[in-house]
């Protein structure tokens, strides 16, 4: 019964470029009661993005002071630099019925998955490799090094795609949004999350 009054949390991972950032953000304009999880993380700001809003942007030492006090609900370290996701933001939304969406990558979803099994977690894939890799040029955030990394690591990532509960096409963003808005209202009505309406009978 208490289970059920908890917010439900959800796992958002998928390739870097697969849209995951943009399709947060339009779900978090459609979907009541999503509070979307700001992370921790030792890389530099892009051009606009901001402290607080984006990630809370922290020295090696800082994120790894937060790391050993146990702040952090998950962390790893992705093309080079540390993201983590704080602890008591998730743990006060879920606790108050929020629905939380973390958008980490998949070791950092696969530690969630130890500590939140009834955690959903969904894979957001490009349509296709080239549409990958002009969104991640297209972007025009990485050096040729970076998009590298990241372009190279996309294929074995894809294959972690088994790991998750849904997969989503982010072909067009509205789209995208509409199909996550659907697992998250199937997650709602799943019977194991209403077992409490046999004892409200
Ligand atoms: P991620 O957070 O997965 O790394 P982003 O949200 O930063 O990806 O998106 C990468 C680039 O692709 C951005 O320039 C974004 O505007 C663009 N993009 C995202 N979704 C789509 C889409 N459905 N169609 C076309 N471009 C998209
Ligand atoms: P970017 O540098 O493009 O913003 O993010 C790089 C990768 O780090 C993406 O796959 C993104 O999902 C992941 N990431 C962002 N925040 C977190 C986090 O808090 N924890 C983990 N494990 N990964 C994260």
């Amino acid at each position: 019964m208490a289970e059920q009054r908890r917010g439900i949390l959800f796992v958002l991972s998928g390739p870097s470029g697969a849209g995951k950032g943009t399709v947060c953000k339009a779900l978090m304009q459609r979907v009541q009661n999503l509070c979307l999880s700001i992370s921790v993380t030792t890389r530099a700001p892009r051009a606009g993005e901001q402290h607080g809003v984006n990630y809370f942007f922290q020295t090696r030492e800082q994120f790894d002071q937060m790391a050993a006090r146990g702040e952090l609900l998950e962390w790893a370290e992705v093309y080079g630099n540390c993201y983590g996701t704080p602890r008591s933001f998730v743990e006060e939304k879920l606790a108050a019925g929020l629905d939380v969406i973390l958008e980490i990558d998949i070791q950092g979803a696969m530690q969630v998955k130890q500590s939140y099994p009834n955690g959903v977690f969904i894979f957001l894939i490009p349509p296709s490799a080239t549409e990958l890799e002009a969104r991640i040029r297209g972007r025009g955030t990485e050096t040729p090094e970076s998009f590298r990394q990241r372009f190279g690591a996309a294929r074995e990532e894809l294959a972690m795609m088994r790991s998750y509960d849904y997969v989503v096409v982010n072909d067009v963003v509205e789209r995208a949004c509409s199909r996550i808005e659907a697992v998250i209202t199937a997650e709602h009505c799943s019977v194991e999350r209403n077992l409490f309406l046999l004892n409200e009978w």
